[in-house]
């Protein structure tokens, strides 16, 4: 049954995945990118490497996706077929393995991966973009998180310098963007990482009060209906966003925005006011991005799940990790779900996506929110899930 919202009218272009047209603030980051392979779409060139640098939330994927569109318009333009290879590595490829036939699966998806090593796979993929006169750009996101678990790959020194396998010099990859939370990754690389990996580094500035604003402004026309969001109330989420400890993560704007709307909608009201806004605001956790959670896969999300029940039953700051192994056992029963094996190593992958915090294995704790409010919000995050599982419909 499809019933008319009086609250919104699109719903879709408030969900994680909608990349907006326009990206208000971020133009300038457009446009560089744009300069900087705009002569790499024309005529052949090496490859260029760079990185995209900003906290989250301050709109780097979006960017990206919307720069890739413009750039293989304008490939297109020069009679040039340009593909873009985008992974997220917080989502995707754990391994090299992975990483690399993800990338070839993406470039020449009738080519099967099997038996090939990584180094065969990307000596496959520059073939297959010379032969098909074919460009590539290739994209990774979250790549800090990658390198943190990972130093040893040696993923960047592979795909910067593919110019060095290709016959006649030139591979048909125009470039590898980066994409890191901060500079600090960079530290776990060698030398002859650091070198071809360059210094061009685009900065992305945590979004102030107005900029969220405006940022806003701009989604309420898509998504709601006319006089159901009035300024001010923007101005309270800007606001809201823009201080510590949320620092303008943009993302966390438009989920006030949206569950604001929601719970509009549930109380059967004409507009969202700003009290709705405080009870979403409430119950979220401003420490944690919602996008961290949902780029978490399920099973670690149990994992998580047993960290926050034990914390909260036992009321202390740490917990020891057999008191979480104790309680996931129980949860897995609960639910119904096959336990994981290796439990240490996604209480270690649940520190690198900085969820919990760990003082080795007697001290395993959570910071900037109460065990329980942290419960609470993976039993919300379930129940979407859940429900967007029956659906069969991921919600993020
Ligand atoms: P990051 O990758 O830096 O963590 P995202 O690009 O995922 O951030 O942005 C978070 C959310 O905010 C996304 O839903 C995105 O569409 C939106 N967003 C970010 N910057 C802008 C902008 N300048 N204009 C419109 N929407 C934006
Ligand atoms: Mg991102």
């Amino acid at each position: 049954m499809v019933s008319i919202s009086l609250i919104f009218k699109n719903r879709d272009s408030l969900s994680p995945a909608y990349v907006p047209k326009v990206l208000p603030h971020r133009e300038k980051q457009i446009n560089f990118l744009l300069n900087m392979f705009g002569e790499a779409i024309k005529r052949r060139s090496h490859m260029r490497s760079l990185q995209l640098i900003g906290g989250v939330g301050t709109g780097k994927t979006a960017t990206v996706k919307r720069f890739s569109e413009k750039l293989k318009r304008k490939a297109g333009e020069y009679g040039n077929d340009l593909k873009v290879v985008y992974i997220n590595l917080r989502i995707e490829g754990p391994s090299r393995f992975l990483i690399f036939s993800s990338i070839l699966n993406k470039i020449a998806p009738e080519i099967s991966v099997r038996g090939y090593s990584p180094e065969e796979m990307l000596g496959i993929i520059v073939s297959y973009l010379i032969e098909k006169e074919k460009l590539a750009l290739i994209i990774l996101d979250e790549v800090d998180y990658h390198i943190m678990r990972r130093p040893k790959d040696k993923i960047v020194y592979d795909l910067t310098r593919l110019d060095e396998i290709a016959v006649h010099e030139y591979s048909n990859v125009i470039g590898t963007i980066f994409i890191a939370r901060n500079s600090k990754w960079t530290e776990h690389l060698d030398k002859a990482e650091l070198s071809t990996l360059g210094r061009v580094q685009i900065k992305f500035q945590p979004y102030n009060a107005k900029q969220l604003s405006d940022i806003l402004e701009h989604r309420c026309k898509l998504s709601f209906r006319e006089g159901v969001v009035d300024h001010e109330v923007i101005d309270f989420i800007s606001h809201v966003t823009a201080k510590p400890p949320i620092n303008g993560d943009a993302r966390y704007a438009l989920d006030l925005l949206f569950y604001g709307g929601i719970i509009a909608e549930e109380k059967g009201s004409k507009k969202v006011t700003a009290e709705h806004v405080r009870l979403v605001h409430s119950s979220l956790c401003p420490t944690i991005s919602s996008e961290d959670i949902a780029s978490l896969p399920i099973e670690r999300l149990y994992v998580l799940l047993a960290v926050a029940r034990a914390l909260k039953n036992a009321g202390t700051p740490y917990v020891h990790i057999k008191e979480i192994e104790e309680t996931y056992k129980i949860i897995c029963e609960e639910k119904g779900i096959p336990k994981i094996i290796d439990l240490y190593e996604v209480i270690d992958d649940l520190a690198i996506r900085e969820l919990i915090l760990i003082r080795g294995v007697t001290k395993i704790g959570i910071i900037g929110v109460s065990a329980e409010k942290l419960l609470n919000y993976i039993d919300n995050i379930m129940r979407r899930i859940e429900t967007a599982i029956q659906q069969d419909k991921r919600w993020h």
